[in-house]
């Protein structure tokens, strides 16, 4: 399926099931393959920095990670009908992998966060095998990627905030080769080890995440003035 152009931004019109089974063809190819989460904020973010804008088109997958997206294909008369979010698709990546037999790691994170991340997800999921985790403050690069490497794992969860995980992955991808698929995750250890709620099925539903957000933590809005600012440009760009 053809991926859709946002402010010269690529996002791909997959739902979950749509990019698991792509990635399954993949891994048995035994292709590297990246998901990067798409938002607003990252499209305004590349429309500065060709660096960020060249990390995002050259990923495998670009979700549509929030409610700015859907909004915009909309106005433009695009494909991308539901949310893709980057937590939501690390769990079907998890239960994939469960599934599948295969391993993963998790990179990212305060040490607290990632290791009750990683205790609360393997009580939950039957047959899931976290080989190795690390948080994301540590120094020693090269005993890192050799952790990783060691452990067998082949998918890789990074956590160091947007866009430092997706360019530690584009520079790390190929001393590990066994790592079949990566995905930059944000915030998404603090969200399964619990540190940080998610917004109420009811806000989920109807696009609101933003607005619970905003609520608890008001000095979001600098972050959150790029939806707007961003939809306005994808309306008047033809
Ligand atoms: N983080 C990290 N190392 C760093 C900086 C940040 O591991 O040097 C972690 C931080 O502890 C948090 C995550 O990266 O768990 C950042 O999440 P955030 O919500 O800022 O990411 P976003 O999804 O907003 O880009």
């Amino acid at each position: 399926m053809e991926k859709e152009q946002y402010l010269g931004v690529s996002v791909s019109p997959y739902t979950y099931e749509q990019i698991l089974m792509d990635l399954k063809k993949r891994i048995a190819e035994g292709k590297q393959s990246t998901v990067i989460a798409v938002n607003p904020e990252k499209v305004i973010t590349a429309g500065r920095d060709p660096v960020v804008k060249e990390l995002i088109n050259n990923s495998t997958y670009q979700i549509a990670d929030g409610i700015g997206m859907i909004l915009a294909s909309k106005l433009k008369g695009g494909r991308v009908k539901e949310r893709v979010t980057g937590v939501d698709m690390m769990g079907r990546l998890l239960q994939f992998a469960a599934e599948e037999g295969h391993s993963v790691f998790f990179y990212g994170a305060k040490e607290d966060v990632v290791r009750t991340a990683k205790e609360k997800l393997e009580a939950q999921i039957p047959g899931l095998k976290i080989a190795g985790y690390s948080n994301g403050y540590v120094k020693d690069q090269e005993a890192l990627v050799s952790q990783i490497r060691e452990s067998g794992a082949a998918l890789l969860f990074v956590a160091l905030g947007s866009p430092r995980q997706e360019l530690w992955i584009k520079d790390n991808m190929a001393k590990l080769p066994n790592v079949k698929v990566f995905q930059g995750v944000g915030g998404s250890f603090d969200v399964y080890s619990g540190n940080v709620k998610r917004a109420p099925a009811f806000y989920r539903k109807f696009g609101l995440e933003w607005l619970y957000r905003l609520a608890k933590e008001p000095k979001r809005i600098k972050r959150q003035m790029a939806l707007p600012k961003f939809l306005l440009k994808v309306f008047v760009q033809k």
